[in-house]
């Protein structure tokens, strides 16, 4: 059986839902350690993956379209600018996106307070975010905001500068994410960007000292190899 065993963690993202859940989703068959929220799902659809799943430690992040305390109802803790250790591995959280218009929103970042929150989570083995990080400029180690010259505010899916830097100075295993509606992966030098849209299971497991990550794109399950295996301090 793939899903199972003392070396992996089953870890169920839920990413963007913006409102319902679809009912008795494919995944909540399988055995859960831990659910993520990744902002934009709303209230309802928090709450109805909880009940759909009793009992599962739960995290989250909120997305630009979450309200101040968007977990503050339900089980599930808000991790922003917070570490969680979830069977030896840490998780650090970054909620919100790049302060792209005025509205008065606390998820609404600019990239100094992006900094200051990341700040508190370095040293994670992996980043739960709502924002993409930057991509880099050819694979080096540049950001191109330029497409923000000119304008007021950047574009909302641009994704924070700062998260691409604090990738290339830390090189956690991996950074999960949503607000693009998109999946998605690529790497970011060691680390691996993983965008979620939806529901998503993701399997951990640690294989002669190195850690597999196992995803469920269009269903089938590709393994990456990320970083060691050992802890880091
Ligand atoms: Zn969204
Ligand atoms: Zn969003």
């Amino acid at each position: 059986m793939f899903f199972g065993g003392k070396n992996k963690t089953n870890v169920l993202f839920v990413s963007d839902m913006h409102g319902d859940i679809p009912e008795n989703n494919y995944y909540f068959r399988f055995p859960i350690d831990v659910i993520f929220f990744l902002g934009d799902n709303g209230e309802a659809a928090v709450n109805q993956v909880l009940e759909a799943l009793p009992g599962i430690p739960a995290y989250g992040v909120a997305g630009n379209h979450d309200y101040d305390n968007t977990y503050g109802n339900s089980r599930a803790l808000d991790i922003h600018g917070q570490r969680v250790k979830v069977k030896g591995m840490t998780f650090g959280g970054i909620g919100g996106c790049i302060r792209y218009k005025g509205t008065d929103s606390r998820w609404l970042l600019t990239e100094e307070e992006a900094a200051g929150v990341l700040g508190k989570v370095s040293g994670a083995d992996f980043i739960i975010s709502h924002s993409p990080p930057t991509r880099r400029i050819g694979g080096g180690k540049g950001y191109n905001a330029c497409h923000d010259e000119g304008c007021q505010y950047p574009d909302p899916h641009r994704g924070f500068i700062e998260l691409g830097r604090f990738l290339d100075r830390h090189s956690p295993k991996a950074v999960f994410h949503g607000h693009l509606h998109k999946t998605y992966s690529y790497m970011h030098g060691n680390t691996l960007v993983k965008g979620v849209y939806g529901i998503e299971l993701v399997c951990f497991e640690k294989i002669f000292g190195q850690l597999a990550v196992y995803y469920t794109d269009c269903k089938i399950f590709e393994p990456v190899l990320v970083g060691s295996g050992k802890e880091r301090g």
